[in-house]
């Protein structure tokens, strides 16, 4: 029994922000696919018409760096999301303690990354849940970005669920002030996070609590003053917080070139205004100097 009259359901692949993702065979193409489920029950009629249209626009992007969207459609309730299949993705990498990243590996890595970012922010669409299990590995060795647009259309991961409190560690300090006036660069410091994740190999700023998150980052990068930042103080959510001086990001990274350091540093720059855009981010001399990032297939990757 084919679903839509076109995929052979397999088994589940796990469970997601917005619901239940298989395994499917395309029966049109031969392809494995990916299918999320989203349940529509608690939206109104008229939300689902609009999240068809978002879709359809979401179906236009065609980049190396993102994920196909193939197909989509409603079936007994829930919007069916069809997705290539992909074999790994980058917290497995990053996990793998048998795999060892050399300085071209990250930079391949952080290059896919933005080169993904870059393609959406020029089309005015923000990511908004960057994190290493969204950034997924094809079998050749690409990395492209997962769940591009979601948030926008069914509303921001629900932060009840355990698994999702993961996605705090890589949220940028004016959605922790609560800001609904947020841009591409709450994508940009999630990137930087990553960039950082691949460099420690462990996530960088793991904060307990929304607060607990915002004291990490103050902690590593230094309280921000109001000069620094001018609008922070007007955040729905802004409170005033302890006094930590800056350590030097080379304390915090000791085996990063100075490049890779001049780049974090520009990602996690504290106004979201003068930080660093996705699209300068690709054109920093990091990417230009040696070593030459690594070609896609020749990465490592899990068995
Ligand atoms: P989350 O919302 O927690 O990021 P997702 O809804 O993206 O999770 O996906 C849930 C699980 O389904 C993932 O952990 C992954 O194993 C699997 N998955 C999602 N998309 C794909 C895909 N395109 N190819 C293969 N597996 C996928």
């Amino acid at each position: 029994k084919l679903v839509a009259d076109r995929y052979l359901k397999r088994e589940q692949l796990g469970e997601g922000t917005y619901g239940m993702v298989f395994k499917a065979i395309d029966t049109k193409t031969g392809k494995t696919v990916a299918i999320k489920k989203i349940r529509l029950g608690n939206y109104k009629e008229g939300v689902n018409f609009t999240a068809l249209r978002e879709i359809k626009l979401l179906k236009e992007i065609k980049d190396p760096n993102i994920i196909e969207l193939i197909d989509a459609f409603p079936h007994k309730g829930n919007l069916h999301l069809v997705f290539e299949f992909m074999e790994s993705d980058l917290e497995a990498v990053i996990r793998d303690k048998n795999i060892v990243l050399s300085p071209a590996d990250i930079k391949s890595y952080i290059q896919m990354t933005l080169k993904g970012l870059a393609y959406c922010h020029k089309k005015w669409i923000l990511h908004r849940d960057m994190k290493p299990n969204n950034l997924l590995i094809a079998s050749d060795g690409q990395l492209k970005l997962a769940d591009f647009g979601l948030a926008r259309i069914f509303g921001s991961p629900d932060r009840k669920f355990t698994h999702q409190v993961f996605a705090r560690w890589y949220r940028a300090p004016e959605l922790l002030f609560g800001t609904k006036q947020y841009g591409p660069g709450v994508d940009v410091w999630a990137a930087g996070c990553i960039f950082a994740e691949l460099l420690l190999r462990r996530p960088f700023l793991q904060g307990s609590s929304d607060i607990d998150q915002l004291g990490k980052i103050f902690a590593a990068f230094g309280t921000p003053k109001p000069t620094q930042w001018p609008e922070m103080v007007y955040f729905p959510d802004y409170v005033e917080f302890q006094y930590f001086p800056a350590p030097s990001l080379r304390s915090l990274f000791p085996m990063a070139s100075d490049d890779a350091l001049d780049l974090l540093s520009k990602m996690f720059t504290y106004d979201p205004k003068a930080r660093i855009s996705s699209q300068q981010a690709l054109e920093h001399r990091f990417f230009s100097s040696v070593p030459p990032p690594t070609k896609p297939a020749l990465l490592p990757r899990p068995p």
